[in-house]
């Protein structure tokens, strides 16, 4: 019912058929051939589960590149198939029904590289590009900090200049999978005499770098997916500015805009054909109220599916995202609201148990947990509120009296 099969033209239908083909000869599926297991959902919160997720991710996209199936929206000039977004989905809808993933490999493909195909020097395109298609790079994002969230670019990690390579000191947070990072995505100040978005610079940080310590965080899942990132004169070379010196903020927006759209399209591992299996499994689908609500659902995950589609296929034509990233991340944060409340419903006085206790083993306690991880990480609803009021609605902006303060004469505890 999900799935837009019937849509599909005949190269897409056949493209399909080469993707199962692949996919039947090079993973297993999963228990029963539903989509009913997802990373969100993950029960096992040991370290032992998260080493051998990471190591069978990184064997999955070695697989992928392989086999000639790695980066397949990325243009051929950097080794990827250069095919239109909709083939991407294509195959992450066939992915989706084995027992493969790509896992915390997807911030490297879907944010790292795009932005270093299109900031990037071509020794640092050579350096880094192949290396995130072999799967061989973990990379982090390390942007937020205590104080500097929603207001990123208030951001304080200072970098000064020493003959031909920066000295880093500050804090990150929130910096998810930083634990087994190889590389990292770093946001520094490096002009503190000028507006605070004109002073900062996009680095690219080897986080084996001698002064970077990471200290994981655990969640309300259980899961420590993110960290503290202290990072104590740190030396990363010059050649390792991604961009201009002092123009990071410009190169953030295409991190921030793919960002967006990825937690947008991925949906969070869930579909609605796995609620529809669990609403059967409990017994009420002939329920009225439950009718009208997986109704809704189904719509919600239909216009996610073609907002999707139109922000891949512009990107795909080199049109800047803009604001539909922001549409995308605000319709998925209000998905995962909408689908917590309903699967809870769903399993009724059940959806107060746990663990082993629970149906599914408490693979949907799980989703209803993480759905604040997509709605705060990327940017929180009320922001994107912000961005969509002032850049669509043409709303008046908030008042921002630090926006053209040189940054050190901002107030600031
Ligand atoms: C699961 C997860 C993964 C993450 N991964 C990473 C990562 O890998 N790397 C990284 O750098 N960061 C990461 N983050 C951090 C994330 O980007 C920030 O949490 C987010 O930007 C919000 O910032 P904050 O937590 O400092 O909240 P704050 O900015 O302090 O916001 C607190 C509250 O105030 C509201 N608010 C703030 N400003 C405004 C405003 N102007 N108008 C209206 N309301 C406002 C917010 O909406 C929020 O409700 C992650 C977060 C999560 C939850």
């Amino acid at each position: 019912m999900a799935d837009a099969v019937n849509e599909e033209t005949v190269e897409e239908a056949a493209f399909r058929a080469k993707v199962r083909a692949f996919l039947e000869g090079a993973a297993t599926l999963k228990a029963g051939g539903a989509d009913l297991s997802n990373p969100m959902g993950n029960t096992d919160t040991s370290k032992e589960a998260e080493i051998e997720h990471t190591r069978a991710s990184r064997a999955w996209q070695r697989t992928l590149y392989d086999n000639g199936w790695a980066g397949i929206t990325w243009p051929k000039e950097y080794g990827g198939l250069g095919l239109p977004a909709k083939y991407a989905r294509i195959f992450a809808q066939e992915e989706s029904k084995f027992n493969v993933s790509v896992g915390m490999l997807s911030v490297a493909l879907q944010m790292v590289g795009p932005t270093i195909m299109a900031h990037g020097t071509e020794a640092q395109k050579a350096e880094y590009l192949p290396k995130i298609l072999r799967g061989e790079h973990y990379w982090c994002q390390l942007y937020s900090e205590p104080g500097a969230g929603s207001d990123l670019a208030g951001l304080t990690t200072r970098a000064d200049l020493d003959g031909d390579e920066y000295i880093v000191n500050g804090q990150k947070v929130w910096n998810s999978g930083a634990h087994f990072a190889d590389m990292g995505i770093l946001l520094v100040r490096t002009n503190w005499d000028v507006p605070k978005h004109r002073g900062i610079t996009y680095m690219l940080i080897d986080m084996h770098s001698p002064g970077v310590e990471v200290r994981p965080l655990v969640q309300i899942t259980g899961h420590a997916h993110f960290n503290e990132t202290f990072l104590t004169n740190v030396r990363i070379p010059a050649a390792n500015v991604l961009g201009d010196v002092d123009d990071g903020w410009r190169v953030t927006q295409t991190t921030l805009m793919h960002e967006r759209s990825m937690i947008g399209a991925g949906g969070g591992g869930v579909t609605f054909k796995a609620i529809h299996e669990l609403a059967r499994s409990c017994g009420v689908t002939d329920d009225r109220n439950t009718r009208q609500e997986l109704a809704k659902c189904y719509t919600r995950f239909e216009l996610l599916k073609w907002l999707g589609l139109r922000a891949r296929a512009a990107a795909q034509k080199g049109n800047a995202l803009g604001p539909e990233s922001s549409v995308m991340k605000l319709f998925i944060s209000d998905r995962v609201a909408r689908d917590g409340d309903l699967l809870m419903a769903i399993e009724g006085a059940n959806g107060m148990l746990t663990n082993a206790d629970a149906p599914a083993n408490g693979m949907w306690q799980q989703v209803f947990m993480s759905q604040w991880s997509i709605r705060i990480g990327g940017g929180t609803e009320q922001v994107q509120r912000n961005v969509l009021g002032e850049r669509v609605l043409g709303l008046p902006g908030e008042p921002r009296p630090d926006k053209t303060l040189p940054f050190k004469d901002v107030p600031r505890n």
